[in-house]
């Protein structure tokens, strides 16, 4: 089923929600560092189990990278203000515009019984070949910072880079990709994406390459950039060889070759350098410190906004479980699984089958002109069709006259190792 689109359908159906302050049961205080996805998370799993929660973030503005990194035309900003309105409503308390050094930490520590880090991973790697501090470089944070805080690029000589110029990005991951589009939708005369890898070892999700394509954005596949080419502080081209060997390690680590004969320059006015992003260091000194947990993007900086929250919602149940001195709550025992009621179960056989419909989105040639939201949501007709689609399979016994054996229960259910799936006599499973 289409979770996501679901979920989307709901919360703006229901947008006027406001929640009931979360009551305090306990008296240990939490603090939450960072109010990206990570923390925000941690801060609400917290505050609903009872906890006072106060969050501290250096930005003004609560959100994280859901701010500064994500474009507006992947998540209007709305929706966050909405967002973390709820969670100060319920209780928590933010501190915002406060970068927590080393001595606020001893501070934080005498007032607070337990405090997560989620201060994510807000360093863009550089690359450091020749050229590299030329004007018309800039790493894929700095660049989608400037864009989102729009005031600030229109005065920026960044600027003049992007408008009717020819952009490199270098990078082919989801960042690389969001930093393309940005610089299509700044009136950028052409965009190019230049990575390591090819085929299906390109990191970005093929949907996201997909829509990008769409924009106009091109991508050179299996090329390495060896120089940012121009005079002094001119920018005027990117010089790449060709990569002829390609490896990535099961821990993430990237080995390739080049053929040093086959070299090209593509002309850019501007380079966003995608390749990465990495967390402050100081905070490796507190790894062993019984009394602070890590979330989000501090810990795996290869992370999407789903997975710091569900990071933000494990580091909040281990805090839990140390305060008051019990096993960690794992989610499946929050969330049983509760078998549907016979009429309501759906059997694959009795089934047509639906595609899951595609999310409806603005055309191409409209939505490079500006940056409103490029997915919209389903109709409550197409809801209802979808919803349907639930196979219900909350079983706990199976019918055997009349399951086929598919196995999509096994495939689709959270708890898909307890099904065992045996031969219940002739011919049937
Ligand atoms: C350009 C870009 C586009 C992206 N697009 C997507 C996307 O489309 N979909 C998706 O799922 N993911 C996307 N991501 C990834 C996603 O944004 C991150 O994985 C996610 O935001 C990480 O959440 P976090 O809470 O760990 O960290 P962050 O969101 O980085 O939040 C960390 C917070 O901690 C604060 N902080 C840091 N240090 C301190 C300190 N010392 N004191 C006080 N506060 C501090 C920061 O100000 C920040 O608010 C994108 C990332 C980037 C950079």
């Amino acid at each position: 089923m289409a979770i996501r689109g679901i979920k989307r359908y709901l919360t703006d159906t229901f947008k006027d929600f406001v929640p009931d302050t979360y009551p305090r049961i306990y008296q240990q205080e939490i603090a939450v560092i960072g109010a990206g996805p990570a923390g925000l998370a941690a801060a609400h799993t917290l505050a609903m189990m009872g906890y006072p929660v106060t969050v501290f973030d250096q930005e003004p503005v609560a959100g994280g990278m859901l701010n500064v990194g994500i474009p507006k035309f992947r998540l209007p900003r709305d929706v966050i203000e909405r967002d973390v309105a709820r969670l100060e409503k319920a209780g928590i308390k933010f501190v915002m515009g406060v970068r927590i050094s080393k001595t606020h930490i001893e501070e934080l520590k005498k007032h607070f019984d337990s405090i997560i880090v989620a201060a994510g991973a807000s360093h863009s790697k550089e690359l450091m070949i020749d050229g590299w501090r030329k004007e018309g470089v800039l790493t894929a944070l700095h660049f989608m910072e400037r864009v989102n805080h729009d005031q600030d690029i229109w005065r920026h000589p960044g600027q003049e880079f992007v408008r009717n110029g020819d952009v490199v990005v270098i990078g082919g991951g989801s960042v690389a990709v969001d930093c393309a589009r940005t610089a299509v939708r700044l009136g950028a005369k052409s965009v190019t994406c230049v990575c390591l890898e090819s085929g299906e070892n390109v990191p970005c999700h093929p949907w996201e390459l997909a829509e990008a394509m769409e924009e106009g954005i091109k991508l050179m596949e299996g090329w390495s950039p060896k120089q940012f080419a121009g005079a002094h502080n001119e920018m005027t081209g990117v010089r790449l060889s060709k990569v002829n060997k390609f490896e990535k390690a099961q821990d993430g680590k990237i080995s390739f070759e080049i053929d040093a004969s086959q070299t090209m320059t593509l002309p850019a006015d501007m380079v966003i350098v995608a390749i990465g992003q990495a967390p402050d260091k100081f905070w490796q000194e507190y790894a062993d410190d019984e009394n602070i947990d890590f979330a989000g993007d501090i810990v795996s900086s290869a992370c999407s906004v789903v997975d710091a929250m569900a990071s933000g919602i494990k580091a909040a149940r281990k805090t839990d479980a140390k305060i008051q001195g019990r096993e960690v709550k794992t989610a499946s025992a929050d969330h049983e699984l509760v078998a549907a009621e016979d009429y309501d179960k759906r059997y694959p056989a009795n089934r047509f089958k639906i595609a899951r419909p595609p999310m409806p989105m603005v055309a191409p040639e409209d939505r490079i002109k500006n940056f409103d939201e490029v997915e919209t949501e389903y109709s409550k007709e197409v809801i209802g069709v979808e919803v349907k689609r639930c196979l219900q399979c909350g079983f706990s016994e199976v019918d055997a006259s009349k399951c086929i054996g598919c196995g999509i229960c096994r495939t689709v259910c959270p708890k898909g190792d307890v099904i065992t799936m045996v031969s219940a006599g002739k011919g049937g499973y």
